[in-house]
């Protein structure tokens, strides 16, 4: 029964370090939020120790008795909260779920068509070092080089000539909403099944302040640990007539035993994302990165040759362009990291620096809201960030981290809670 600081004292100061790091400076990575106590709680906890092979009720290990409970009651909310007929929750990961909605869906050699990684997709959309890129055929849709968004006409010609088994709508970097009626009907079009991967923006959908990819997809992947704040995991929601494939496909397909502990995580961030404080939340999401956007697209930005793709975003991220900077993505990103604020740096399309430099940021507001944070903090935010940018190498970064650090510290992150 040692304690984690007796037992481990390396890791145990790792643990208090890192709370630290998240306390102290602004976390603005799209991809990442604040799971709430009750989620590291659940997390954390005894049901980590346990075995459940198998799916409630039909398990491969005895005393699945009390684990049974949490994963019908993270099924039964995740289904209410996207009004989804049928939903796995037992993916790790993002990516487990997207490699079992593939294995459910088609076979090795079929083809898929989905948003090129260089345009703002996902690895497991087709990338060719990932399982997808190895196990299908890939064709890859790209946005325009004049509007920076997915032309759907074009789509269309390109999936009538393509001929996939599976169209993906889904991204990683894109700041617009996607026309799901019409992914759909290009699906139907060309007798292609419509996956939809909503990792980024399931947490909107939640919250019903983004457009539902459920009613139109055959399948819905996500993770619940971007927007949706939940623990770091992967879920599928489909209409109910994929339910054997999509379960045989998770297991014995992908995985073996599931992360009981982390459903259990998962059941408790469903029950938050249904809740109207997780609704006002999102809407100072989309109020933080539209802020965010509109400062950057001033013209005293502009003059240092930054600007911001699409010119605006719907969603919960802003994508920087730096092609007309001084600064690549990599200095942008050190910049920001020096004055206390965390954002990556991102390829923009038709980048023409390498993917490890880039010529992009992309920054993301949903861990902010999470802790607090309305219109005037992120103003403030905002302006620290355009100060930073316009001055570059010149920055006065002891000022601006300041002004970072009297943020953090009117809003204090996991009060009470040790590391
Ligand atoms: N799908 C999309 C669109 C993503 O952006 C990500 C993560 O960045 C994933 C899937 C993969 O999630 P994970 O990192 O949990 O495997």
């Amino acid at each position: 029964n040692t304690s984690l600081a007796e037992l481990d004292p390396e890791i145990a100061q790792v643990l208090q370090d890192e709370l630290g790091r998240q306390r102290n400076t602004l976390e603005m990575i799209a991809s990442e939020n604040f799971a709430p106590r009750a989620v590291l709680e659940a997390q954390g906890s005894v049901l980590t120790n346990k075995y459940a092979e198998g799916y409630p009720g039909r398990r491969y290990y005895g005393g699945c008795e009390y684990v049974d409970i949490a994963e019908n009651l993270a099924i039964d909310r995740v289904k209410t909260l996207f009004g989804a007929e049928y939903a796995n929750v037992q993916p790790h990961s993002g990516a487990q779920a997207n490699a079992a909605a593939l294995a459910a869906m088609i076979n090795p050699g079929d083809k898929i068509l989905g948003l090129s990684l260089a345009h703002g997709g996902h690895l497991t959309h087709g990338m060719k070092l990932n399982f997808s890129g190895k196990l299908y055929e890939v064709a890859a849709y790209q946005v325009e080089e004049d509007t920076f968004r997915i032309d759907m006409d074009k789509l269309r010609e390109q999936a009538k000539a393509e001929k996939p088994q599976v169209i993906i709508a889904g991204w990683s970097a894109y700041p617009r909403h996607l026309d799901f009626a019409a992914f759909r009907s290009i699906a139907d079009e060309v007798g292609a099944l419509l996956w939809t991967d909503m990792a980024h923006f399931a947490g909107l959908v939640a919250a019903g302040l983004h457009p539902s990819p459920v009613p139109h997809s055959d399948v819905v992947t996500s993770t619940v640990h971007k927007t949706l704040a939940g623990p770091r995991s992967g879920v599928i929601l489909a209409k109910q007539e994929w339910a054997k494939k999509l379960n045989s496909a998770v297991f014995p397909g992908q995985q073996g035993g599931p992360l009981m502990h982390v459903i259990a995580a998962k059941a408790v961030a469903f029950k938050v994302a249904g809740s109207d404080e997780f609704k006002e939340r999102q809407e100072r999401v989309l109020e933080g990165a539209r802020i965010l956007a509109d400062r950057l697209n001033q013209p005293d930005v502009a003059a240092a040759g930054v600007s911001v793709l699409t010119g605006g975003t719907d969603v919960h991220l802003v994508l920087v362009d730096l092609r007309n900077s001084d600064l690549d993505g990599q200095q942008a990103e050190d910049l920001l990291h020096s004055v206390g604020i965390t954002v990556n740096r991102n390829a923009v399309p038709f980048d023409p620096r390498p993917p490890m430099v880039t010529s992009g940021l992309r920054i993301g507001t949903p861990a902010l809201a999470t802790r607090g944070f309305g219109a005037a903090e992120f103003t403030e935010v905002a302006e620290i960030i355009a100060t930073a940018l316009k001055a570059g190498a010149a920055v006065d970064a002891e000022a601006l981290k300041a002004r970072v650090h009297k943020l953090a510290e009117d809003f204090p992150l996991y009060p009470g809670i040790e590391g």
